[in-house]
């Protein structure tokens, strides 16, 4: 990583009352999703209705972290600044096994070998005493 890029500060999610679940269970590196009571749909991103059937009986439940790459991309110059040491890499739409979509990043391996439909798991980063990123690696199994 360049000084330069070290110096500028990543962008980092700022919960809002909908999200913060979501957010904190990332802390704890656990994936939480939102499901609708009265239809049972998966949800993401966070939000007061459910978009299937309008319901406000929303809960929170833990998901598998299990799913595939439904697209990606590699980034070779960076997206932001503050990313400048870390290209190449990839950003993806990873589709969890309960079937929401999520943009997110896949980690831990050679950005070119990537394909769709690649099986993934979830993947935790501490960016801070406070906040993780919700990333995707590989499937080990
Ligand atoms: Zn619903």
């Amino acid at each position: 990583m360049t000084t330069e890029a070290a110096q500028i500060p990543r962008p980092l999610p700022r919960p809002s009352p909908f999200s913060r679940p979501f957010w904190e269970a990332a802390r704890r590196h656990e994936l939480l999703i939102q499901r609708c009571r009265a239809c049972s749909a998966y949800i993401f991103y966070p939000r007061l209705n459910c978009p299937e059937c309008g319901s406000r009986d929303l809960e929170w439940m833990g998901v598998s972290g299990k799913g595939k790459v439904y697209s990606y991309t590699v980034a070779r110059r960076a997206t932001h600044p503050a990313f400048a040491g870390r290209v190449p890499y990839v950003i993806a739409i990873v589709e969890l096994e309960e079937g929401p979509r999520l943009t997110t990043n896949i980690v831990d391996c050679d950005p070119d070998s990537v394909r769709i439909d690649m099986p993934v798991e979830v993947a935790f980063e501490d960016v801070d005493a406070t906040t993780s990123l919700v990333m995707f690696r590989p499937a080990t199994r």
